[in-house]
């Protein structure tokens, strides 16, 4: 169902120390009614933030995972290696897997049908890098994402995804999409949905915009009819940031 969601990724940030400290001052905040909290710390700090999360509103995701169950795959996590710490979230296809590690939309389409077996919620992340935005091919790039990571899915899968719209220009660099270009790509996307699904799916998916939300930017973004609200970087390895942001929802 179609849900209000801050998300926080804290990517390649924060010791095990750091991850507790910061877990604990989120806890002692209040959260919205009808809010979803997500955190994704890296995965040596899942245990501890599953562990001191428990019974609170907050739900701990991963940052990626193997498409595989398990074998020789040096360095990789396997979705029931997450799900054996408690993490039944993952964020599939950040901008910097696909730029850094060569994430394609194939390998991701393998990441998301593992992942949906294993009974976890994707958070999909997908958008435009600059020269596609100036050379004006923003929408096609988004189309083809979607179709190629995600259009191999049934409708009732869909009721584990949520979309993290990110243009990549705007992701760590201080500059964000204005709350109209959000709303009309995060419109585009709906309407993508439902030209392959239908429109009663389409209006159940959770789509959030994420690059570079801050406290004073996000109540704008979220105000947007077709924006459910945000996958958070920078901003949300600090608890007072994310907090204002969580609640920016108007
Ligand atoms: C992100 O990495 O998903 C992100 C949105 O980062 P930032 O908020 O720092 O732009």
């Amino acid at each position: 169902m179609r849900k209000q969601i801050v998300a926080g990724n804290w990517k390649m940030n924060c010791d095990l120390s750091e991850t507790k400290n910061l877990i604990q001052v989120l806890k002692v905040q209040d959260i919205p009614s009808g809010v979803s909290v997500m955190i994704a710390p890296t995965y040596t700090n899942l245990l501890a933030a599953t562990s001191l999360l428990v019974d609170y509103p907050i739900t701990v995701a991963a940052q990626n995972m193997h498409q595989s169950a398990s074998g020789a795959f040096t360095g990789e996590i396997s979705a029931g290696m997450l799900k054996s710490v408690g993490v039944d979230h993952v964020i599939l296809g950040h901008s910097e897997r696909r730029a850094y590690f060569k994430e394609t939309d194939a390998l991701l389409a393998e990441k998301v049908s593992t992942a949906l077996e294993q009974e976890m919620t994707v958070i999909f992340c997908f958008g435009e890098e600059l020269q596609d935005r100036t050379h004006g091919r923003e929408f096609d790039v988004v189309k083809n994402q979607l179709q190629n990571g995600l259009f191999h899915l049934s409708g009732g899968d869909w009721n584990n995804i949520i979309l993290a719209y990110e243009p990549v220009w705007a992701i760590g660099t201080g500059e964000t999409a204005t709350p109209e270009q959000a709303q009309e790509m995060h419109a585009f996307i709906r309407r993508t949905l439902a030209e392959k699904y239908s429109d009663e799916m389409a209006q159940e998916v959770s789509i959030l915009y994420g690059g570079s939300v801050k406290p004073n930017n996000a109540a704008e973004i979220f105000g947007k009819e077709d924006v459910d609200g945000g996958l958070i970087g920078g901003a949300s390895l600090d608890a007072e940031s994310f907090m204002a942001i969580v609640n920016a929802f108007v």
